[in-house]
């Protein structure tokens, strides 16, 4: 079993990375989909844009998603119906149907090979407390128009108390369509770096200094396609949101034209890519449930000896179930917040970042503008959030969660830092330290993937302290042997 996820065993186009002080108008921080959509959205844009990604394009949340091309995300048009009003429901819901007749337009267009599949989409409730939530959903899509299909049984054999399903849905290879849409968005003015990791920005009377190693980009406008921003002012995103952590599996399976998902807990999904089935199971609060092994070992009861492919991902959860799309100030744009439905989103957020930054109207930019005033499920998520983080920087530092790790790895203080070592199967010491550089809380080590994690805004390094995902923008790594 591969402890990576699926779309990763493949090779992708490398850039190059950034050595000396450049000038560009628009600078793009992050090479996900979302940053990948914006460049290629601006692709006919005359002025000078450059994307800048610290590690491998395409190879942060995005590449460890399930890739689901959906508009029936469980029960969202219900709670936004509710925690706004049907406008803003059928809005997002307009939004994210356009978004997918679109990308899939570009993929055909463009001619891009990324295994692009036609199928159903399934939501369901297992249990007959949970067919209200189906049932809600079931009629506001009917009051949107749209053709909603009932069933008692998913395709593969799977019994439901009850289910619904909607077709003009697909499924696809996330990093195939991130290295192919980012191959045909280079231009002579648009250029994209790997291996460029911006640490700082200052803002200045109408510019920006965006800082990386020992050099700097002056720009004009900047785009945070980073997932969860690095930076505390002026947004303060730990506050804007938190964590959900997600397990995945993938066997070999015959393939079914279906995907699904059903109303939480504990959450099923699956889907198909050719010849395997990917299950994500075991869905958490970032803060909490963080026995990695436990987590996965739901998962690998399923059938152990067929996995191939197991991973773990983060998404960042908003607090009132709308993706963050605009500006935060003058001249500084974010895109984030997906509530794991970033295939979508991060498409609708290209569209709309296009016509921001070329002045014009878009039609649904207000109902995802970062600065929207407070609703009830807000206030209520933003207390369940400021508690969740709290509670995970103190567990963190009052309890090593020892009981998780057998002694491997193993700590040390050493010129009063807490070392954390884990020793591989070659004997090989791995060493660094366990605090996270974002806001300091202690990590934890998950010893399936064998990766360093942060419990409160989900920061993930591998053993040798190298940041793969989440906000941190420092490594870990100190010198071993
Ligand atoms: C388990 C799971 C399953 C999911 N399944 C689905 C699904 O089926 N369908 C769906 O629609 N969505 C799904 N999602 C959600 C979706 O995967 C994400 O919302 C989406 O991939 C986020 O893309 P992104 O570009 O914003 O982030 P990322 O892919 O993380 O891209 C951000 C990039 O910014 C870079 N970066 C960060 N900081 C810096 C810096 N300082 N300088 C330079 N670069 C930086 C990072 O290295 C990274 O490459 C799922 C999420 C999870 C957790």
């Amino acid at each position: 079993m591969k402890t990576i996820p699926i779309w990763q065993d493949i090779k992708l186009k490398d850039y190059p990375s950034l050595d000396k002080d450049i000038e560009t108008d628009i600078l793009i921080i992050g090479g996900g989909i979302t940053g990948i959509n914006l460049l290629y959205a601006l692709k006919d844009d005359k002025r000078k844009i450059t994307l800048v990604e610290r590690n491998k394009i395409g190879m942060g949340v995005t590449s460890r998603s399930t890739a689901k091309i959906t508009f029936l995300q469980q029960n969202i048009y219900s709670k936004l119906k509710k925690n706004f009003n049907y406008d803003t429901a059928f809005k997002y819901y307009k939004a994210t149907k356009e978004a997918i007749n679109k990308m899939v337009h570009v993929i055909n267009e463009e001619k891009i090979a990324c295994d692009l599949q036609k199928v159903d989409s399934y939501y369901y409730a297992l249990s007959k407390t949970n067919v209200n939530k189906v049932n809600e959903e079931q009629n506001i899509l009917k009051d949107f128009g749209e053709k909603v299909y009932e069933i008692t049984e998913l395709p593969n054999k799977i019994k439901v108390e009850k289910g619904i399903y909607v077709k003009d849905t697909y499924v696809f290879h996330p990093l195939k369509y991130v290295d192919a849409l980012a191959k045909i968005s280079i231009t002579n003015n648009h250029r994209i770096y790997e291996n460029t990791n911006i640490y700082s920005i200052e803002a200045y009377d109408d510019y920006f200094i965006a800082y990386f190693d020992d050099h700097k980009i002056k720009c004009q406008q900047i785009v945070l396609a980073c997932h969860y921003p690095y930076f505390l002012f002026p947004y303060v995103f730990p506050l804007k949101g938190y964590i959900e952590k997600s397990y995945v599996i993938a066997q070999k399976s015959k393939n079914l034209p279906f995907s699904a998902i059903n109303v939480k807990n504990p959450i099923y999904s699956y889907r198909f890519y050719k010849d395997y089935g990917l299950t994500l199971s075991s869905s958490h609060n970032g803060s909490f449930k963080n026995n990695h092994e436990d987590n996965f070992a739901k998962l690998f009861n399923v059938s152990k000896d067929k996995i191939a492919y197991a991973w773990s991902n983060n998404d960042i959860m908003t607090l009132d179930n709308l993706p963050y799309i605009g500006p935060i100030m003058d001249n500084i744009y974010i895109a984030t917040g997906y509530n794991t439905w970033g295939m979508t989103s991060s498409f609708i957020a290209s569209l709309a970042l296009r016509d921001i930054l070329q002045n014009k109207t878009n039609k649904y930019a207000e109902i995802f503008a970062p600065k929207r005033g407070l609703t009830k499920d807000k206030i209520l998520n933003l207390g369940i959030s400021i508690a969740s983080s709290g509670y995970s920087f103190i567990d963190s530092k009052v309890n090593l969660n020892k009981s998780y790790y057998n002694n491997n790895p193993y700590f040390i203080k050493k010129d009063n830092v807490t070392l954390g070592i884990y020793v591989d199967s070659d004997n090989k010491k791995h060493i660094v330290k366990i605090k996270c550089p974002h806001l300091g809380c202690n990590l934890l080590f998950n010893k399936v993937e064998k990766t360093w994690e942060c419990p409160c805004h989900g920061s993930v390094f591998n053993v040798d302290g190298k940041c793969i995902l989440g906000p941190s923008n420092y490594d870990i790594s100190i010198n071993g042997d």
